[in-house]
């Protein structure tokens, strides 16, 4: 599913953020990326949707080859890859059912399948009520259901997630966490970096740690393993 293999990256300033790393994920897996600030997770998450290349190694997602892939081809394999920030990234102009239509829209599917398909993922991210809602008329954690609904409504095989909690508070955080508990449930991938020792330590998933761009640990149900 993900594999990556003697990877490192090192930024045009000199910066070593990734020094060798290996790793393989398996389809249906969630899997927490844990590490001081500054260790290369987002450079290591960044690099498995192809938003920064490798310097070197391999690294292979949903059966495609990443480091040689053409430019023209990237947008065909996001499709297949929700991506979903801390800042949520919502188009400011665009009510709800746009911004997650947005999505569809640009795969040229039809408007009733659209309409259809938007319906069904406010739902289950429980925001139906705010369909024709401009994104600042919501809260923090409204507005990251709805980039979850956006990031998942193409049924993406990974869903790729760079502290999504960062900006909630700790209630809120844990209806994100139950709305991936769901997603991950009906088969998909969740890659998730967080700097949130509570949720790590209570839905218990694989952890990777980096440090210093390396993979220092890698445990099936581990903890979080810092102080917070
Ligand atoms: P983390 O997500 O764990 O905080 P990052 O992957 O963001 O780590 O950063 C790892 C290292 O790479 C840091 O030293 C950071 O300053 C550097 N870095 C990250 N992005 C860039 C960039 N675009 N250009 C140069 N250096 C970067
Ligand atoms: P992005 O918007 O791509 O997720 P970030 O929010 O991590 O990036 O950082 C803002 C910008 O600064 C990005 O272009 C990132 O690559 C870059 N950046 C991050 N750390 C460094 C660094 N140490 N040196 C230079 N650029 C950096």
């Amino acid at each position: 599913m993900i594999t990556m293999t003697n990877v490192y990256k090192t930024y045009p300033n000199g910066a070593k953020a990734v020094n060798g790393i290996s790793v393989t994920i398996k389809q249906g897996e969630f899997v927490y990326v844990v590490g001081p600030s500054g260790a290369g997770k987002s450079t290591f998450i960044k690099m498995m949707y192809r938003e920064q290349k490798p310097t070197s190694g391999s690294i292979r997602v949903n059966g495609m080859q990443l480091e040689t892939m053409q430019e023209r081809d990237i947008p065909y394999f996001r499709r297949r890859i929700g991506v979903i920030f801390q800042d949520f990234k919502l188009l400011p102009k665009l009510t709800v059912y746009e911004n997650v239509a947005f999505a569809l829209e640009v795969i040229g599917e039809e408007k009733s399948a659209i309409r259809q398909k938007v319906a069904e993922v406010l739902k289950l991210v429980r925001l139906s009520h705010k369909t024709d809602a401009l994104p600042n008329q919501l809260s923090g954690g409204e507005q990251q259901r709805v980039a979850i609904a956006r990031a998942i409504v193409n049924k993406p095989q990974v869903v790729i997630a760079d502290e999504p909690t960062g900006n909630l508070d700790i209630n809120t955080s844990w209806e994100i966490m139950e709305i991936f508990k769901e997603i991950n449930k009906q088969g998909t991938t969740i890659i998730m970096a967080t700097h949130n020792a509570d949720i790590v330590n209570t839905f218990r998933n694989r952890v990777l740690a980096i440090e210093g761009g390396k993979i220092v640990r890698d445990e099936i149900e581990g903890g979080y393993g810092y102080d917070s």
